[in-house]
């Protein structure tokens, strides 16, 4: 009906969405605003004030969709990073429509960023003794424009992105801590420290995560051992600060330079991608940090997925419209 297939197979950009079921305390809230084509997993409709609207994407997830059933709708993305991808992951939505259950997870339901680690271990496994890789992690945040690094001693030093002194015009970022990764137990210790050092650099972490764009940055080098070939792809997996628009007449000082922060940073990323999906000659990445340090995995060939978060509610429409329209936008 919608020609989906067709449109999947449409570029290196996919959006998807995912729609978060209704929590025990919001049961006797006002909901039922979305409903789901059971013919089409492409299409959402969302009610708002009476009238109908239709978002069509790559893929939607209604609230009962598993952890298990999102992620392997993205395995073939994080695995693509293995020959030699640049992959990035965003979860995008208001504060509360659920990125971080999808990219961290609960405690013993993961989310993509945990399954995602698991999978390149056994995925590069079953390359041996052919193949020899190397898998790093970093852990960085993005807070008001500032990008500062979650594994490293010191998490309240602001780093800089500079160019190569080698030529290769590729971006990197001098202090940010990369550790080598190896098992399960690694990654766990590693996303610990992460936690820990993110909640040491502010007074309230919710409040904190909710405007800074968190980033877990993976790379996979290759090398054939036979033949002498390398590989080196990079995934980014990125929760999003939260979309939602403060209210211009209550913001003043430190909260109106955050929400001055956000909206620059969303904005420029939904730019970006915009005009490289519309193959514009210009693409403006250097309009924000987040898009300045990504721009190596945003552009050529590199494969990007934007998860948007949808709250099941009533009162969250307007976001929820907002949210599909960027969501619209980039696709
Ligand atoms: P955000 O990071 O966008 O602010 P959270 O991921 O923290 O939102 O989600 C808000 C709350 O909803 C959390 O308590 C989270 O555990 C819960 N939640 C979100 N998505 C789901 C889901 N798919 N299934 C169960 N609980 C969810
Ligand atoms: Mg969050």
């Amino acid at each position: 009906k919608y020609h989906n297939e067709l449109v999947r197979l449409k570029g290196n950009i996919r959006v998807f969405c995912r729609v978060r079921p209704v929590s025990q305390a919001e049961l006797n809230e006002d909901k039922n605003v979305v409903t789901f084509d059971p013919n089409d997993d492409a299409v959402l409709q969302l009610s708002n004030k009476g009238k109908p609207l239709m978002f069509e994407l790559d893929k939607v997830f209604p609230p009962e969709a598993t952890q298990e059933e999102v992620f392997r709708e993205v395995q073939s993305l994080i695995t693509s990073c293995i020959d030699g991808y640049n992959v990035c992951i965003f979860a995008y939505g208001q504060t509360g429509s659920g990125k971080t259950y999808s990219m961290e997870g609960v405690e013993n339901n993961p989310g993509i960023n945990q399954r995602a680690l698991r999978l390149l271990f056994s995925e590069i496994s079953e390359k041996a003794p052919d193949w020899r890789f190397n898998i790093t992690v970093s852990m960085a945040e993005i807070y008001n424009e500032i990008l500062r690094n979650l594994l490293g001693d010191d998490p309240s030093e602001k780093l800089d992105i500079k160019i190569c002194p080698d030529g290769s015009g590729q971006l990197y970022v001098p202090g940010l801590t990369e550790i080598t990764v190896q098992s399960v137990e690694d990654i766990n210790k590693i996303f610990g420290l992460g936690h820990v050092n993110r909640a040491t650099a502010c007074t309230n972490l919710n409040e904190h995560s909710s405007r800074s764009h968190a980033l877990l940055v993976v790379t996979v080098t290759g090398f054939n051992t036979t033949t002498g070939h390398r590989t080196a792809g990079k995934l980014n997996l990125v929760d999003l600060a939260g979309s939602e628009r403060i209210a211009k007449s209550g913001a003043e000082g430190s909260r109106l330079r955050e929400a001055q922060c956000i909206n620059k940073s969303l904005s420029a990323l939904g730019d970006v991608i915009h005009a490289l999906r519309a193959k514009q000659p210009h693409i403006p990445f250097r309009n924000s940090r987040l898009t300045y340090l990504l721009q190596d995995s945003l552009s050529g060939d590199s494969k990007t997925l934007m998860l948007v978060q949808v709250s099941p509610l009533d009162s969250n429409t307007c976001e929820s419209v907002c949210s599909l329209k960027f969501a619209q936008r980039v696709r």
